[in-house]
């Protein structure tokens, strides 16, 4: 049996007509930027995200650096995340000019520590950037009571949780800014790159500004931006694909309690949840000392798994070359020996998630 970690293919077949559709009226319209389908996803979005109208861009990297520029970061600044992530996360605080610093992760969550945050604040510290790690809701309380306390900006990195939720609120409601990615893999993906921002309307506008050449109007440039737009046939897709999200995420959560069951007494780490909030699963990720070995026999059995982030941001090369070479971060540098992400997406069927849970349990065993 072949199982692939994500099937997009799957994922088309169930709503051709309506992307078809979609994008055939933007074909017949040619408004190719802006307009009613950006206008139109933006305000469901923001709705979904339990806030007002998110502010599209041109994808989740987009996103982050235009938070990080609307809050005024930049040369001399430090914001403090994690280096388990994806490198975009620290890529765009590099990007503005301001300098990483990476707190440790907690084991148990795979999210950015709320005590390791607080030791590394320095009066030089602007902002806070958590990630929702493979949709598993960062502790917003702490940081948001940490950023609170100490003044500083509290930025979401929502690129792999809509939908989720930390306590009684939906993530990307909570910082003064979340940043999401719908780079096609995502819980939410377009067909193409494409990103949004919400938050704070005061600082959202400011990024509607920033996204579209710093404009006022047609003519006039109100300070250096970005050409960093959501286009319009990838906000048709996107507002075809979020009518679908709360059934894709029921069944990405069915899915895990399944691995979950199948896994029980395997010995493998499954993943953990906080029980008051809602872990969307982006990525169902086990912990294995033998990793490297569990890979290839999966992978020899067929089945697609993946390294959720094999290299720490510290470890990476254009790290190194920056001096971050030295950073000790024991829990992130253990989680980035030992993760497998299983397959996991809304359409895997049950005979392939048995197959998949199958073939780990015989392994560890
Ligand atoms: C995907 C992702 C991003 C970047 O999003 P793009 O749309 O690919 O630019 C940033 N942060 C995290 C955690 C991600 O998973």
């Amino acid at each position: 049996m072949y199982v692939p970690l994500v099937d997009l293919k799957a994922q088309y077949h169930t709503i051709r007509t309506e992307i078809d559709d979609a994008i055939q009226r933007v074909l017949d319209h040619t408004g190719f930027i802006g307009g009613e389908e950006v206008s139109r996803f933006e305000a469901a979005f923001g709705s979904y995200v339990e806030t007002g109208p998110a502010v599209g861009v041109a994808s989740g990297t987009a996103a982050l650096e235009l938070a990080l520029r609307a809050c005024d970061i930049g040369p001399g600044d430090e914001v403090i995340t994690t280096a388990h992530t994806f490198f975009a996360t620290a890529e765009a605080i590099s990007n503005v000019g301001a300098t990483p610093v990476f707190a440790d992760i907690d084991a148990t969550t795979f999210n950015v520590d709320p005590n390791a945050v607080e030791s590394a604040i320095t009066d030089r510290t602007r902002a806070v950037i958590p990630v929702h790690l493979y949709g598993r809701p960062a502790e917003l309380d702490s940081l948001a009571d940490i950023c609170r306390r100490h003044g500083l900006r509290l930025i979401e990195d929502a690129a792999q949780a809509h939908g989720a939720r930390s306590r009684d609120r939906a993530c990307g409601s909570i910082g003064d800014l979340a940043c999401f990615s719908f780079y096609p893999g995502k819980n939410l993906g377009a067909y193409g790159d494409a990103g949004a921002v919400t938050g704070d309307p005061g600082l959202l506008a400011r990024i509607r500004k920033l996204r579209d050449h710093g404009r006022l109007s047609k003519y006039e440039h109100d300070e250096i931006g970005h050409g960093e737009r959501l286009d319009a046939i990838q906000a048709a897709v996107l507002e075809v694909k979020l009518r679908h999200l709360t059934e894709w995420t029921e069944a990405r959560r069915r899915h895990a309690a399944t691995y979950d069951r199948l896994l029980a007494g395997s010995g493998v780490a499954t993943p953990t949840q906080d029980p008051l909030d809602r872990h969307v699963f982006h990525l169902y990720v086990i912990r294995s000392p033998r990793r490297d070995e569990l890979l290839a026999s999966l992978s020899a059995a067929g089945i697609g798994a993946g390294i959720h982030y094999p290299i720490p941001l510290h470890r990476q090369p254009a790290y190194v070359q920056r001096g971050f070479g030295e950073c000790r971060l024991p829990a992130t540098e253990s989680a980035a020996n030992e993760v497998v992400s299983l397959p996991i997406f809304p359409e895997i069927t049950a005979d392939q998630i048995e197959y998949v849970a199958d073939h780990v349990r015989r392994f560890a065993a």
